[in-house]
């Protein structure tokens, strides 16, 4: 029987061990934390009795996907749910723009750009099955729905700045914007639409579910499929080299790039070896956790039923925001993705105070803030709503983990700076240039002892956005704008 190791138990680690045990493949993932999940861990971060997404928040691109279908993961558990809107883009004033899961109301509302939303999203909607398909191999195959995946390319391979012109009003503009931060990337580059593309029309199609008791509910459906096909699991153990998982025909890293290169990197041939470190890490982020009395109060009303609020500003703004940092600078007021979790799963709130997500934009988290000097909620506090008269202690708790603690639970192999992770610019996703895109080749040893190549299957890392840092302080003085 064909054996493998699967280092590493996020999300990707767990669906490629499911899905070779479910080939007849024998399986042993072995995960370095106490924990199996990786990003898709949920815990009570803040208050007791308050659910918090420690990564991942919203699955877009799980529900509906061949994996999630495949092995009926509803059936062994999962529930999605939904927020009344999808995302939600507040600007200056009150104004803002509303993703709702109809194309229709969401052009209808968007007054005289309603025909170009129309007419950008309303195909692709119809055809999003056929593109997520595609969408989620890797860039070389040949595809399947070659007519489908030629119309979202034509819009994904545009700059954001070039696509971000087929609309008009600032609300539009920003709503496509904040879809395509999510990216990581300056609105200038070639390919830059292509998240944001596929986002918002998954946001249409299937819009974006939470899973319901916390994203560890998907981790805890792939488990159980995960032992029906007698998988194996070994918590709280760091893979260092490949050397030390003993004889086995097959090992998958759902690792970083760098701990790749330090598991198998000696057996590497150099030239592959020397791919791996050129990789460079994108944009980084903090994450603040918050336990909020009431909810936050928009002034922007629909922001209130979205589960997710990007705070950005208008469409130039967050092109300057991202400008910057892609080239290292920390901007003074980030972007900011916004989870309200709780509004499509209240079961994650207790007695009225519910848990709240913030994911700003940095370059890099400095080491200086990370000993508290100046605390990461005091960059996304100038974003969010001044607290209603009455209600100046409306945030009552927060999450404040250190940095470097942070670091180590997720990843506790790593050395690489805090908050590096990020999304590599495309020509660096896939270093291996010998035809095999997701092939690392190894040289490694056959029963004999013979030395030959043989070929260990490499996660690709997509798109991924960037790892989680300091969280800080909140103590309910009113922030310095209330813009939104
Ligand atoms: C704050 C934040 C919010 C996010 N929000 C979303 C979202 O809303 N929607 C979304 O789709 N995605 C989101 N993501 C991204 C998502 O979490 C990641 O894309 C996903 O977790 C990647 O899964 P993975 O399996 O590749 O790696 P990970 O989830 O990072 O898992 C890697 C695992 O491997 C283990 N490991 C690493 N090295 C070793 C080793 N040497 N030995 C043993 N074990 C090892 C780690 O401990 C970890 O458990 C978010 C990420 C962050 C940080």
């Amino acid at each position: 029987m064909t054996s493998a190791v699967v280092v590493g138990s996020g999300p990707n680690g767990l669906a490629a061990a499911l899905t070779l045990a479910a080939e007849g493949v024998s399986v042993r993932v072995v995960e370095a934390a106490d924990t199996l999940g990786g990003g898709t861990r949920s815990s009570e971060l803040t208050l007791p009795g308050l659910l918090h997404d420690e990564c991942s928040g919203f699955h877009p691109l799980l529900l509906g996907s061949a994996f999630a279908e495949r092995f009926d993961l509803t059936g062994a558990g999962l529930t999605y749910r939904w927020a009344d809107a999808e995302f939600a883009h507040p600007l200056d004033g009150g104004r803002g723009a509303t993703l709702w899961r109809s194309v229709e109301e969401t052009a209808a509302a968007l007054g005289r750009d309603g025909t170009a939303w129309r007419r950008v999203f309303g195909p692709l909607t119809e055809r999003f099955d056929a593109i997520g398909e595609e969408f989620l191999q890797p860039m070389l195959h040949v595809p399947r729905h070659p007519v489908s995946l030629a119309r979202f390319g034509a819009r994904a391979a545009m700059p954001v700045s070039a696509l971000g012109r087929a609309w008009r009003t600032p609300q539009a503009r920003a709503l496509f914007g904040g879809a395509a931060a999510h990216a990581l990337r300056p609105f200038g580059g070639v390919l830059s639409s292509a998240i944001g593309v596929a986002l918002t029309t998954a946001a249409h199609a299937y819009g974006w579910p939470v899973a319901e008791g916390g994203s560890a509910a998907i981790r805890d459906a792939v488990l159980a499929r995960a032992a029906e096909h007698g998988v194996t699991f070994e918590t709280g153990r760091e893979v260092t080299t490949i050397d030390e998982l003993g004889p086995v025909d097959l090992v998958m890293l759902d690792t970083s790039p760098r701990a790749a290169l330090r598991i198998a990197g000696r057996r590497m041939p150099r030239h592959v070896r020397a791919a791996y470190r050129r990789f460079r890490h994108g944009p980084g982020a903090f994450k603040v956790d918050f336990a909020v009395a009431e909810g936050v109060p928009w002034t922007h009303e629909q922001s209130r039923h979205a589960g997710t609020v990007h705070l950005g500003g208008g469409f130039e703004e967050m092109a300057a925001t991202e400008r910057q940092v892609n080239a290292g600078r920390m901007p003074e007021r980030p972007f900011v993705l916004v989870g309200q979790q709780y509004l499509a799963d209240e079961a994650r709130s207790a007695n009225g105070v519910h848990p709240l997500h913030l994911r700003p934009r940095a370059r890099r988290v400095h080491r200086r803030r990370d000993r508290g000097d100046r605390p990461a909620d005091r960059t996304v506090r100038p974003g969010l709503p001044r607290p209603r008269p009455g209600h100046a202690r409306a945030l009552r708790d927060r999450h404040g983990r250190p940095q470097p603690e942070l670091r180590r639970r997720r990843h506790p192999h790593r050395r690489e700076r805090p908050g590096a992770a990020g999304v590599p610019p495309p020509r660096r996703t896939r270093p291996v240039r010998d035809g095999r895109p997701r092939r690392l080749p190894v040289l490694g040893r056959d029963p004999a002892g013979r030395r030959r190549p043989r070929h260990v299957r490499l996660q690709r890392r997509p798109l991924r956005p960037p790892r989680p840092a300091l969280t800080g302080g909140f103590r309910g003085t009113a922030p310095r704008s209330a813009r939104y």
